[in-house]
């Protein structure tokens, strides 16, 4: 499936200098090669590029990978016109092609950089909100156009890569939780420290701000909601990235499903995570970097996977973010524990004294 995603530049002014003299001197070129196109009476790409190629090169200082665009579009104008008995073809100078050697481009980091007479520019641009969820899709080429409202546009056309998982490869258990929040079954633990450093002193800013009230207050406060949209799309980018390199290809995510959760305790959990953590938008990113890495994302359902000791199965108390079992004495991180048994619910262990295991709910079987 292929897509255009239209992006705005944000280039600076030295930038706007940059790629208008850049857009007028390929229209230049390409007006000149079509000149030459009609005066050869070719309009062969590769016999072009031999008269074209030194003097879009000297004459108009285009380097080498615009100077073949220039030529391959003139002369496709050209054949285009002849086909049609059209008139000659005029360049106006408001678009330029690029191509994976010309640009590149991270939707992710909403960066850009195109090359130029001048060398490469790295242009900031935006994604509309809507488009977000294309990011991790394929860049197969893109235009920059300046627009009638003299703002400059990066058109990206993008294709879907979908990996599909065989679910052969390693199966990763995933804990979110409020201490911390991932815990994998193979033992990495993010601490939410961090995270609740900088929501703290967004939410004391805002605060400050309420109270003030007054328009500068306001267009603050309205910065501020941006801004830590921004931080937690990072930590989320971050996380799903790390999860899905720990599964690799062909491995499983597995998830609890806090969806519809009725156990009070859950509940309490999922309203946390909700009023706390962009937490759906981490599961979207992980569906979709799943998807581009043959990594597959399933869910169990949401129970007891904290009460419940890892190793022998039997039910155990949790203190704090320590884990006890009476049964078999085992002591461990609370919130690995519950990974794991995440991990178990979905490959349940076998050959088993392990009831809790054995009646675990039909956890999702692939195995
Ligand atoms: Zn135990």
């Amino acid at each position: 499936m292929m897509k255009t995603l239209q992006t705005v530049l944000e280039e600076t002014p030295q930038q706007r200098v940059i790629l208008d003299d850049t857009l007028a001197r390929m229209s230049e070129a390409q007006n000149f090669v079509v000149a030459s196109c009609y005066e050869h009476e070719e309009t062969n790409t590769f016999r072009m590029h031999h008269f074209t190629y030194p003097v879009l090169r000297k004459k108009f200082g285009l380097p080498a990978q615009l100077a073949v665009v220039a030529n391959k579009y003139a002369c496709s104008a050209v054949k285009g016109a002849v086909r049609k008995k059209g008139r000659q073809p005029v360049f106006s100078g408001r678009a330029i092609h690029y191509d994976a050697r010309s640009s590149s481009i991270s939707l992710e980091k909403g960066l850009a950089s195109l090359l130029t007479p001048r060398g490469r520019v790295k242009v900031r641009f935006t994604i509309p909100k809507y488009f977000q969820k294309f990011v991790m899709w394929k860049i197969k080429e893109s235009n920059l156009v300046r627009c009638r409202d003299r703002k400059y546009r990066l058109m990206i056309s993008i294709e879907k890569i979908t990996i599909k998982s065989r679910k052969t490869g390693k199966v990763v258990g995933v804990d979110r939780g409020i201490n911390n929040i991932i815990a994998t079954s193979d033992g990495w633990l993010h601490d939410s420290i961090h995270v609740f450093e900088i929501k703290r002193h967004y939410v004391s800013l805002r605060g400050r701000l309420q109270s003030k009230g007054t328009p500068s207050a306001r267009r603050h406060l309205k910065k501020l909601s941006g801004k830590e949209k921004r931080f937690m799309r990072d930590v989320n980018h971050c996380l799903s990235r790390r999860l899905i390199d720990s599964a690799e290809k062909d491995g499983v995510i597995v998830l609890e499903n806090l969806k519809g959760v009725r156990n009070v305790r859950h509940r309490r959990k999922q309203n946390w995570l909700f009023s706390n953590w962009a937490f759906y938008q981490l599961e979207q990113f992980l569906a979709y970097k799943a998807e581009e890495s043959g990594v597959a994302v399933e869910f169990i359902p949401a129970r007891d996977t904290s009460k419940t000791c890892s190793i022998c199965g039997i039910r155990g108390q949790r203190h704090g973010s320590i884990f006890r079992c009476k049964a078999c004495g085992a002591v461990l991180n609370a919130d690995l524990n519950a990974a794991k048994n995440i991990l178990h619910r979905y490959t349940p262990l076998t050959g088993c004294c392990q009831p809790a295991y054995c009646n675990a709910e039909k956890a999702v079987t692939s195995h």
